[in-house]
């Protein structure tokens, strides 16, 4: 008999990655549409391709509320993948508002409800943990993690997330873990995280339907990887004998200033950064593809504003993801390079369709 798996959050970045892969492995998938996607644009939009009979969308369920239990109740799965929660956010500012549409302290619900219906030895569970809880896992520097002026409130949702997993494994024995992902991208990213703002809005200017991408800080470091591969840790993480906890990431980080000189590349631009802080622009020296044959030499497409500096945040973020590949045999298969070129040809091709209306 095929695996049954509940994702909550199906409709979103990971979700979607993740349906196609349980679904390409046979398992019939239920999903919780998720409402954190409404800042998706363009193609990410249209997620799923895949109209399987194995698919079973709930658009209105809620995995905070009582919900869960009555869905855990009929679908009895083998594995519940909850994305909803604050792990997918970011810390930007805008990701705050959605506190209410994360499913917060929803690990609590879900696992109380396992444990209730008496699923402990059928269902695994497997959540979406902030990676700013790193340290946590790593065991350094918690009191220097634990700022709460600084930190945005969905971050308390993730430390209780957390150790409430933690308890459920100790204490009842529930085979229950936490996935720390570091930032994965792609095509179908939300438009709030850096990566696809710098796609999609490079792709619009050389379409003519913006004049300049405006960023905050360009020398922040981020590890970023393909959610295509990361959610292929998520679903080997439920396939151990013990759960344990695992941090995923590649192990390499890039300036965000790279990441627009890679996207930019991609469509033909080379681009000279020049100034400081504040003052720093992204000035074009040289078209080298018809793509961006509108642009020409000398035109400023890339400008600092600092309504997009955060206050406080990690501008480096050291990430040992050793766990991963000796436990698992897990490594990333996409490089940064070939996913900046997936993201921006897929941004570029909508911006084309766009410019054509
Ligand atoms: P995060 O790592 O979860 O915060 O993912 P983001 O993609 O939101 O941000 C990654 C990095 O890009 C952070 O260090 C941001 O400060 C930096 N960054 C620079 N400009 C921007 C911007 O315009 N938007 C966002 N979201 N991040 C920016």
């Amino acid at each position: 008999m095929s695996k049954v798996a509940l994702i909550t959050h199906i409709t979103g970045q990971d979700g979607s990655y993740l349906a196609e892969l349980l679904l390409k492995k046979g398992y019939t998938v239920h999903g919780i549409g998720g409402n954190v996607v409404p800042h998706n644009t363009g193609n990410a939009g249209s997620n799923f391709h895949d109209k399987s009979s194995d698919l079973h969308i709930y658009t209105y369920a809620d995995i905070s509320t009582g919900t869960a239990r009555d869905l855990l109740a009929i679908i009895r799965p083998d594995e519940v993948y909850n994305l909803g929660g604050a792990g997918q956010l970011s810390e930007n500012s805008d990701s705050a508002d959605d506190l209410f549409s994360t499913g917060e302290f929803s690990a609590l619900k879900v696992l109380e409800a396992i444990r209730i219906l008496g699923l402990e030895t059928k269902t695994r569970y497997y959540h979406a943990s902030p990676s700013a809880l790193c340290s946590l896992v790593n065991g350094i520097a918690i009191n220097e993690m634990v700022s709460l002026n600084i930190y945005p409130s969905w971050y308390a949702t993730g430390i209780s997330d957390f150790w409430t997993i933690v308890n459920y494994r100790e204490t009842f024995g529930l085979y229950a873990c936490s996935g720390i992902l570091f930032n994965h991208e792609s095509p179908r990213r939300s438009e709030n995280f850096v990566t696809r703002k710098i796609t999609r809005s490079l792709a619009n200017i050389t379409q003519g339907l913006e004049k300049c991408l405006h960023l905050g800080n360009l020398n922040a470091l981020r590890d970023w990887g393909h959610a295509r591969d990361y959610v292929k840790m998520q679903w080997l993480m439920l396939q151990q004998d013990n759960p344990e906890d695992f941090v995923v990431a590649t192990g390499v980080q890039y300036t965000v200033r790279q990441f627009v000189t890679f996207a930019a590349l991609e469509l033909g631009i080379k681009l000279r950064f020049v100034g400081k802080g504040v003052e720093e622009k992204g000035i074009i020296t040289a078209i080298i593809s018809p793509v961006a044959a509108a642009l020409k030499v000398g035109d400023v497409i890339v400008a600092v504003d600092p309504r997009y500096i955060r206050p406080a945040e990690a501008c480096k973020v050291n990430v040992n993801p050793t766990k991963a590949r000796r436990k698992l045999g897990w490594a990333p298969e996409t490089s940064l390079q070939d996913m900046v070129i997936e993201m921006v040809q897929a941004d570029l091709a909508c911006a084309k369709k766009a410019a054509r209306l």
